[in-house]
Protein backbone atom coordinates (compact mmCIF):
# COMPACT_ATOMS: atom_id res chain seq x y z
CA UNK A 1 0.00 0.00 0.00
CA UNK A 2 1.34 3.43 -0.69
CA UNK A 3 3.10 5.65 2.22
CA UNK A 4 1.92 9.25 3.51
CA UNK A 5 4.44 10.87 5.15
CA UNK A 6 3.66 14.33 6.31
CA UNK A 7 6.46 17.11 7.78
CA UNK A 8 5.47 19.79 8.43
CA UNK A 9 7.08 23.06 10.41
CA UNK A 10 8.48 26.63 10.33
CA UNK A 11 11.03 27.03 7.65
CA UNK A 12 14.54 27.04 8.13
CA UNK A 13 14.16 23.90 9.94
CA UNK A 14 15.53 21.77 6.53
CA UNK A 15 12.16 20.37 5.74
CA UNK A 16 12.62 20.43 2.01
CA UNK A 17 16.34 19.49 2.20
CA UNK A 18 14.99 16.75 4.03
CA UNK A 19 11.59 15.88 3.04
CA UNK A 20 13.44 15.60 -1.01
CA UNK A 21 15.83 13.42 0.65
CA UNK A 22 13.96 10.95 2.36
CA UNK A 23 11.60 10.23 -0.49
CA UNK A 24 14.43 9.80 -2.70
CA UNK A 25 15.92 6.96 -0.18
CA UNK A 26 12.58 5.78 -0.29
CA UNK A 27 11.57 5.73 -3.78
CA UNK A 28 8.41 7.89 -2.96
CA UNK A 29 7.04 11.21 -4.52
CA UNK A 30 7.45 14.79 -2.96
CA UNK A 31 5.44 17.52 -3.01
CA UNK A 32 6.49 20.66 -1.92
CA UNK A 33 2.97 22.25 -0.76
CA UNK A 34 5.00 25.80 -0.05
CA UNK A 35 6.10 26.35 -3.89
CA UNK A 36 1.91 25.83 -4.18
CA UNK A 37 1.53 28.91 -1.87
CA UNK A 38 4.51 30.62 -3.56
CA UNK A 39 2.95 30.25 -6.95
CA UNK A 40 -0.59 31.36 -6.48
CA UNK A 41 0.57 34.45 -4.78
CA UNK A 42 3.28 34.94 -7.70
CA UNK A 43 0.07 34.71 -9.89
CA UNK A 44 -1.58 37.50 -8.08
CA UNK A 45 1.22 39.88 -8.35
CA UNK A 46 1.93 39.19 -12.00
CA UNK A 47 -1.45 40.01 -12.54
CA UNK A 48 -2.04 43.16 -10.79
CA UNK A 49 -4.35 41.76 -7.64
CA UNK A 50 -4.50 43.71 -4.90
CA UNK A 51 -2.44 40.90 -1.89
CA UNK A 52 -4.17 43.53 0.78
CA UNK A 53 -7.48 42.73 -0.04
CA UNK A 54 -8.96 39.50 0.65
CA UNK A 55 -12.32 39.66 -1.45
CA UNK A 56 -9.62 40.29 -4.29
CA UNK A 57 -7.68 37.24 -3.56
CA UNK A 58 -10.79 34.92 -3.16
CA UNK A 59 -12.44 36.14 -5.98
CA UNK A 60 -9.23 35.05 -8.20
CA UNK A 61 -8.29 32.20 -6.00
CA UNK A 62 -9.67 29.70 -8.88
CA UNK A 63 -8.24 30.83 -11.84
CA UNK A 64 -4.47 29.88 -12.49
CA UNK A 65 -4.07 26.34 -13.04
CA UNK A 66 -1.16 25.04 -11.13
CA UNK A 67 0.79 21.73 -11.77
CA UNK A 68 3.15 20.14 -9.52
CA UNK A 69 5.82 17.57 -10.94
CA UNK A 70 6.53 15.45 -7.73
CA UNK A 71 10.37 13.34 -8.81
CA UNK A 72 12.01 14.30 -5.40
CA UNK A 73 15.56 14.85 -7.03
CA UNK A 74 13.88 17.25 -9.70
CA UNK A 75 10.49 18.99 -8.70
CA UNK A 76 9.08 20.70 -10.58
CA UNK A 77 5.89 23.59 -10.38
CA UNK A 78 4.21 25.51 -13.49
CA UNK A 79 1.23 28.11 -13.37
CA UNK A 80 -0.45 28.17 -16.90
CA UNK A 81 2.13 26.37 -18.00
CA UNK A 82 4.86 28.67 -16.92
CA UNK A 83 7.63 27.16 -15.20
CA UNK A 84 7.97 29.75 -12.12
CA UNK A 85 10.22 27.80 -10.10
CA UNK A 86 12.85 30.76 -10.13
CA UNK A 87 10.19 33.64 -9.41
CA UNK A 88 8.81 32.25 -6.84
CA UNK A 89 11.66 32.60 -4.56
CA UNK A 90 12.16 36.06 -4.82
CA UNK A 91 11.31 38.45 -1.53
CA UNK A 92 8.49 40.14 -3.26
CA UNK A 93 6.66 36.87 -3.03
CA UNK A 94 7.73 35.85 0.00
CA UNK A 95 6.83 38.77 1.87
CA UNK A 96 3.65 38.47 -0.13
CA UNK A 97 2.77 34.58 0.36
CA UNK A 98 1.62 34.68 4.36
CA UNK A 99 -1.02 37.00 2.99
CA UNK A 100 -2.39 35.27 0.31
CA UNK A 101 -2.53 31.75 1.98
CA UNK A 102 -4.71 33.11 4.84
CA UNK A 103 -7.35 33.35 3.11
CA UNK A 104 -9.67 30.48 2.81
CA UNK A 105 -10.69 30.31 -0.78
CA UNK A 106 -7.21 29.88 -1.68
CA UNK A 107 -6.32 27.01 0.80
CA UNK A 108 -9.62 25.12 -0.02
CA UNK A 109 -8.27 25.32 -3.92
CA UNK A 110 -5.27 23.97 -3.05
CA UNK A 111 -6.04 21.36 -0.31
CA UNK A 112 -8.06 19.74 -2.93
CA UNK A 113 -4.96 19.82 -5.35
CA UNK A 114 -2.67 18.29 -2.85
CA UNK A 115 -5.28 15.71 -1.84
CA UNK A 116 -5.47 14.87 -5.31
CA UNK A 117 -2.01 14.87 -5.76
CA UNK A 118 -1.15 12.45 -2.72
CA UNK A 119 -3.85 9.98 -3.59
CA UNK A 120 -2.29 9.62 -7.35
CA UNK A 121 0.90 8.37 -5.98
CA UNK A 122 1.18 4.82 -6.53
CA UNK A 123 4.21 4.33 -4.23
CA UNK A 124 3.18 6.65 -1.67
CA UNK A 125 4.33 10.66 -1.00
CA UNK A 126 6.02 12.81 1.35
CA UNK A 127 4.76 15.96 1.38
CA UNK A 128 5.77 18.95 3.49
CA UNK A 129 4.19 22.42 4.28
CA UNK A 130 2.58 23.65 7.72
CA UNK A 131 -1.04 21.85 8.01
CA UNK A 132 -0.39 18.93 6.00
CA UNK A 133 -0.13 16.84 9.56
CA UNK A 134 -3.48 18.34 10.67
CA UNK A 135 -5.59 19.82 8.29
CA UNK A 136 -4.22 18.25 4.14
CA UNK A 137 -3.80 14.50 5.22
CA UNK A 138 -5.05 14.03 8.77
CA UNK A 139 -4.55 10.20 8.29
CA UNK A 140 -0.89 10.21 7.19
CA UNK A 141 1.42 6.97 7.53
CA UNK A 142 3.58 9.40 9.73
CA UNK A 143 3.60 12.94 10.69
CA UNK A 144 6.35 14.38 11.77
CA UNK A 145 7.28 18.26 12.91
CA UNK A 146 10.35 19.97 12.57
CA UNK A 147 11.67 22.61 14.67
CA UNK A 148 15.04 24.32 15.74
CA UNK A 149 16.39 27.60 16.98
CA UNK A 150 15.21 30.84 15.85
CA UNK A 151 18.93 31.58 15.51
CA UNK A 152 20.15 27.76 13.77
CA UNK A 153 16.84 28.77 11.24
CA UNK A 154 18.03 32.21 10.42
CA UNK A 155 21.39 30.82 10.09
CA UNK A 156 20.24 28.68 7.58
CA UNK A 157 18.15 30.55 5.55
CA UNK A 158 20.63 33.25 5.49
CA UNK A 159 23.15 30.58 4.31
CA UNK A 160 20.85 29.69 1.77
CA UNK A 161 20.33 33.26 0.29
CA UNK A 162 23.77 34.15 -0.14
CA UNK A 163 25.25 37.00 1.75
CA UNK A 164 21.82 38.12 3.11
CA UNK A 165 22.14 40.39 6.39
CA UNK A 166 21.40 37.21 8.99
CA UNK A 167 19.15 39.90 11.30
CA UNK A 168 17.46 41.44 9.13
CA UNK A 169 16.14 37.23 7.74
CA UNK A 170 15.64 36.35 11.16
CA UNK A 171 13.15 39.22 11.84
CA UNK A 172 11.22 38.64 8.75
CA UNK A 173 11.21 34.37 9.36
CA UNK A 174 9.69 35.23 12.60
CA UNK A 175 7.45 37.43 10.95
CA UNK A 176 6.04 35.14 8.50
CA UNK A 177 5.71 32.09 11.19
CA UNK A 178 3.89 34.38 13.43
CA UNK A 179 1.39 35.35 10.42
CA UNK A 180 1.33 31.82 9.76
CA UNK A 181 0.54 30.49 13.24
CA UNK A 182 -1.90 32.99 13.79
CA UNK A 183 -4.47 32.67 10.34
CA UNK A 184 -7.99 31.62 11.55
CA UNK A 185 -7.81 28.46 8.65
CA UNK A 186 -5.25 25.48 8.83
CA UNK A 187 -2.80 27.49 10.57
CA UNK A 188 0.75 26.38 11.13
CA UNK A 189 0.67 23.83 13.80
CA UNK A 190 1.77 20.20 15.16
CA UNK A 191 -0.88 17.87 14.56
CA UNK A 192 -1.26 15.60 18.28
CA UNK A 193 0.33 12.54 16.68
CA UNK A 194 3.00 14.08 15.01
CA UNK A 195 6.61 13.20 16.48
CA UNK A 196 8.48 16.52 17.05
CA UNK A 197 12.12 16.50 15.67
CA UNK A 198 14.12 19.47 16.80
CA UNK A 199 17.07 19.79 14.20
CA UNK A 200 18.75 22.74 15.95
CA UNK A 201 21.80 21.45 16.91
CA UNK A 202 21.49 18.08 14.30
CA UNK A 203 23.14 17.49 10.89
CA UNK A 204 20.88 17.58 7.70
CA UNK A 205 22.15 13.67 7.28
CA UNK A 206 20.94 12.93 10.92
CA UNK A 207 17.65 14.25 10.29
CA UNK A 208 17.20 12.32 7.25
CA UNK A 209 18.21 9.15 8.74
CA UNK A 210 15.80 9.79 11.82
CA UNK A 211 12.99 10.42 9.97
CA UNK A 212 13.80 6.95 7.28
CA UNK A 213 13.91 4.92 10.45
CA UNK A 214 10.58 6.24 11.11
CA UNK A 215 8.88 5.73 8.67
CA UNK A 216 10.60 2.11 8.55
CA UNK A 217 9.53 1.33 11.96
O1 LIG B 1 7.60 26.39 2.83
P1 LIG B 1 7.67 27.80 2.30
O2 LIG B 1 8.47 28.70 3.17
O3 LIG B 1 8.08 27.87 0.86
O4 LIG B 1 6.15 28.30 2.37
C1 LIG B 1 5.79 29.57 1.93
C2 LIG B 1 4.51 30.02 2.60
O5 LIG B 1 3.41 29.27 2.11
C3 LIG B 1 4.42 29.89 4.12
O6 LIG B 1 5.04 30.98 4.79
C4 LIG B 1 2.92 29.88 4.34
O7 LIG B 1 2.39 31.19 4.33
C5 LIG B 1 2.41 29.16 3.11
N1 LIG B 1 2.11 27.75 3.34
C6 LIG B 1 0.91 27.41 3.92
N2 LIG B 1 0.56 26.11 4.08
C7 LIG B 1 1.37 25.12 3.69
C8 LIG B 1 2.63 25.44 3.10
C9 LIG B 1 2.98 26.77 2.97
O8 LIG B 1 0.15 28.31 4.29
N3 LIG B 1 0.99 23.84 3.82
Amino acid sequence: PAVIVAIDGPSGTGKSSTSKAVAAKLGLSYLDTGAQYRAITWWMVTNGIDVTDPSSIAAAAGKPELVSGTDPSAPTITVDGTDVAGPIRTQEVTSKVSAVSAVPEVRARITELQRSIASAAEKGIVVEGRDIGTTVLPDADLKIFLTASPEARAARRSGELKGADVNATREALIKRDAADSSRKTSPLAKADDAVEVDTSDLTLQQVIECVVTLVEE
